[in-house]
């Protein structure tokens, strides 16, 4: 899952470029062809290539890979039993398709990736704006010089990469920038009649012949130009200012959308609806383990210099801040919580982490709950609020959510502990503030002072030796965790205590917090 441009961005994290394999016999540089009459001559025989389509390469190439297992979209995770065999479906039946999904959901990233299933390199012919097949031009332009040069015509070859063009659809998208423009100039200049073919400006989806073209968000695109991209699919030409232009192109078309906006009614027109070949739907993890798994694939955490440790239970504590927020009812599920929440909120926590061992002068350090919180700055433009949300405001949203994620992870890890002797010693009148200074051996010292802390951070897997670092961070969780099950208080002024017992009866205060609710 999302760089470029995108500014919607629906892949998570830097755009790789497409993974170059080199297919056999495609990739052998100086070998190819440089003209037409060298290109009948070669393996790309005209029998071969001159009626093969752009979904028909898609097709071929894929079922090689299925026939030698690979992997069909590595990095991507968690849709191997939903997700990809629609796609691979989709691709075989030759389909135009549509990913639905809200945001962060890798929608893009797909679509990017299916430049993985095109040839190496294609031969075209030089100079031609849409990348034409030597064997079938059909702009008039490459007509009329294969007429002229015959076999001497020069080939050039295009590599994968360039055969993708992404467009976000927004309500002020043109015909012009999409499909093209008669140019009045060009028209001049050579000559010609407005309505010639030699006249056009060429938009974005005849630039991406014999290609992929992707267009995210497809509802935002206005009525006009969904049946201007209908006309190219379905008949292959289309009317640029009231002239009849032929356009019959080799692409396939791919789509993204939001499920609601694409299914409220007047959104996509009827025809162009029709002409989709499959809806494909995407989700969000299914599991925190499978969100914990993307989340350490696409976040910056090993920083140089520094070394970082990240407990397992802080992955897990940001993890669950995002499955809390997506069934949050403060927060717009229409457009759901990004992936990218996670993995920016992880990186900011490990920064936090980082900057505290430069302050403290410390040569590593261990993510701790403080730096959770100090990662709200990650987190709070990652959700759209409902009004009772705005109400509440984005940062408080934020830190209850890592409070309820707290109190989950928690119980994972200590629904069987008696941690009464901690609750104890604070209903005794006792306090602890953590410094400010977040120095490992101050807190060591403040936190030592409770009784009993140290004794069940062996829960979290901490061992006696293990570095301080991971003892604290471990403690601090530990009086976390009981601060989000309300067995203690916490306040900016006094740090952790506890309201004075009324009834010496320990067993009331666990009943308000019954064990295991949560499993
Ligand atoms: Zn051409």
């Amino acid at each position: 899952m999302t760089f470029s441009e995108s500014s919607h961005g629906d892949s998570l994290v830097t755009y790789e470029a497409a993974r170059r394999t080199p297919e056999k016999g495609l990739d052998k540089m100086g070998a190819r062809p440089g003209t037409l009459g060298e290109l009948r001559k070669s393996e790309w025989s005209e029998a071969k290539f001159a009626h093969r389509t752009v979904k028909d390469e898609l097709r071929e190439n894929l079922l090689r890979k299925l026939r030698a297992d690979e992997e069909l979209f590595p990095g991507i995770r968690g849709y191997d039993d939903t997700v990809i065999p629609q796609i691979t479906n989709a691709l075989l039946s030759r389909h135009h398709f549509i990913l639905l999904g809200l945001r962060g959901q890798a929608k893009t990233r797909i679509l990017r990736d299916l430049v993985n299933f095109l040839d190496a390199e294609i031969p075209v012919v030089t100079g031609c704006e849409i990348n034409d097949n030597p064997y079938r031009p059909i702009c008039r332009a490459c007509r009329d010089r294969i007429k002229s040069e015959g076999d001497a015509l020069p080939i050039d070859w295009l590599s994968r990469e360039r055969r993708y063009v992404e467009k976000l659809a927004t309500p002020d998208v043109t015909i012009a920038d999409i499909i093209g423009d008669v140019d009045p100039i060009r028209a001049a200049r050579g000559g010609h009649d407005l309505a010639d073919e030699l006249t056009i400006h060429y938009g974005l989806l005849p630039r991406a012949n014999r290609g992929l073209f992707a267009i995210n968000e497809l509802p935002d695109l206005s009525g006009k130009i969904q049946v201007g991209l209908f006309n190219i699919m379905q008949e292959g030409d289309v009317q640029v200012k009231g002239y009849p232009v032929r356009l019959p192109l080799d692409v396939l078309i791919v789509f993204t959308a939001n499920p609601e906006d694409y299914t409220a009614r007047g959104k996509i027109i009827t025809p162009l609806k029709d002409r989709i070949g499959s809806e494909i739907r995407t989700h969000y993890p299914a599991t925190l383990e499978e969100g914990i798994a993307i989340t350490l694939q696409e976040s910056w955490t090993h920083r140089d210099g520094y070394a970082i440790e990240i407990p397992s239970y802080i992955r897990e504590v940001v993890e669950e801040i995002v499955f809390q927020a997506r069934e949050d009812k403060r927060i717009d599920r229409r457009s759901g919580v990004s992936q990218r929440l996670p993995i920016s909120c992880l990186e900011n926590v490990v920064s936090s982490a980082e900057q505290r061992a430069v302050r403290c002068d410390e040569k590593s350090a261990v993510a701790r709950i403080a730096d959770v919180y100090n990662a709200i700055p990650s987190m709070t433009g990652k959700f759209e609020l409902e009004y009772e949300g705005e109400l509440r405001g984005a940062e408080n949203i934020a830190r209850e959510l890592i409070r309820s994620a707290v109190g989950k992870t928690f119980t994972r890890y200590f629904s069987d502990a008696n941690l009464q002797s901690i609750v104890q010693w604070f209903e005794g009148g006792s306090e602890l503030k953590l410094a400010a200074s977040g120095k490992t051996a101050e807190h060591i010292a403040e936190l030592k002072k409770v009784e009993g802390l140290f004794d069940h951070t062996a829960a979290l897997g901490v061992s006696a030796k293990d570095e301080a670092g991971i003892h604290v961070a471990a403690a601090e969780f530990v009086l976390e965790g009981l601060w989000a099950h309300k067995r203690i208080s916490r306040s900016e002024e006094r740090g952790f205590f506890a309201e004075p017992r009324k009834m010496p009866e320990p067993r009331e205060t666990q009943s308000r917090m019954p064990r295991r609710q949560f499993n």
